[in-house]
């Protein structure tokens, strides 16, 4: 099994949930099963009770789970039918340890944030991520994880901790992350501003998480002198920049990665290159 992460840094509402189902485009294009995960770290167990105009549509899954939006977007991209226990909450993990708890399956054990919930979070992705979602028997080949929020944010903290520990279980060239991150234009000249990313992959790199991908929100494409400095100053090969600017309908983001080989790029981590070399996009 293979994993994609895909963090968000500088602000939220960037496009991670976008750039995550268009990487399963890609890879699912490439002829990889592809399955989704999406974490949200607020206390609500489901967004059920939660009100649109703060966190748009609640999606609601042919099981009856009441998600996230981004959930109907990894649908929509992927065909696929995910069910409730693909969107990850804070208030999911804690449930089914407190009921752990009770139930006295600690033994007497003092139960903490690490190594409990830690390994609640990694036991559940690793269970959910091995269910098919594409209506076919068999294993998926591939699970794209989003972490919702932005790196640095004290609830997602643990969500952080417990993708540290599973990037170091699992291997490097088992995962592949890409941090989300904003290029913001600033002043009259109208100059793409590095240092919002720099100071962001650097939080990512404090906690643990290197990225092997940025995918930089701009409003225009990024300038290459800006993807070299990116480069140099966060530690990723330049053609691992990715330019991820604004485009009139979002169907065309995976046009826009593939075009940027991003596909090559992450199969290549994942020690699936000849998987990249199939690449058909219908
Ligand atoms: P996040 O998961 O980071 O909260 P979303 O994936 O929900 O962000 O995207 C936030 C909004 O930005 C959505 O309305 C989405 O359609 C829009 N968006 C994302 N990427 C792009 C892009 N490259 N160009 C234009 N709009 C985008």
């Amino acid at each position: 099994m293979k994993y994609v992460l895909v963090t968000g840094g500088v602000v939220s509402g960037l496009g991670k949930g976008v750039t995550a189902s268009s990487i399963g485009v890609l890879l699912k294009g490439c002829g990889l099963r592809v399955t989704s995960i999406k974490i949200d770290p607020y206390l609500n167990t489901d967004a059920g009770t939660m009100s649109p105009f703060e966190h748009g549509e609640v999606f609601v899954l042919d099981d009856g789970g009441e998600v996230d939006l981004d959930l109907g977007n990894y649908e929509r991209f992927l065909d696929v039918t995910l069910t409730r226990d693909n969107n990850i909450t804070t208030g999911k993990i804690y449930q089914s340890v407190l009921d752990r708890e009770r139930r006295g399956d600690y033994l007497g054990k003092t139960v903490q944030v690490v190594p409990h919930i830690t390994d609640a979070i990694q036991d559940w992705i690793q269970r959910v991520a091995h269910v098919p979602v594409d209506g076919r028997d068999g294993l998926p080949d591939v699970c794209v994880i989003e972490l919702g929020g932005t790196v640095g944010d004290i609830e997602s903290m643990p969500f952080v901790e417990a993708l540290r520990q599973f990037h170091f279980k699992v291997g490097a060239d088992n995962m592949c992350i890409v941090h989300v991150s904003l290029v913001p234009i600033l002043g009259a000249v109208g100059e793409q501003k590095t240092k919002p990313t720099q100071h962001s992959v650097a939080v990512l790199r404090s906690l643990g998480l290197h990225p092997n991908l940025l995918a930089c929100r701009c409003s225009e494409p990024l300038d290459e002198s800006v993807r070299q400095k990116l480069a140099l100053f966060c530690q990723v090969p330049g053609e691992s920049v990715l330019t991820m600017h604004d485009v009139s309908n979002i169907w065309q983001v995976p046009l826009m990665l593939q075009a940027q080989s991003a596909h090559v790029t992450i199969c290549k981590q994942l020690g699936l290159p000849a998987a990249a070399a199939r690449l058909e996009m219908h």
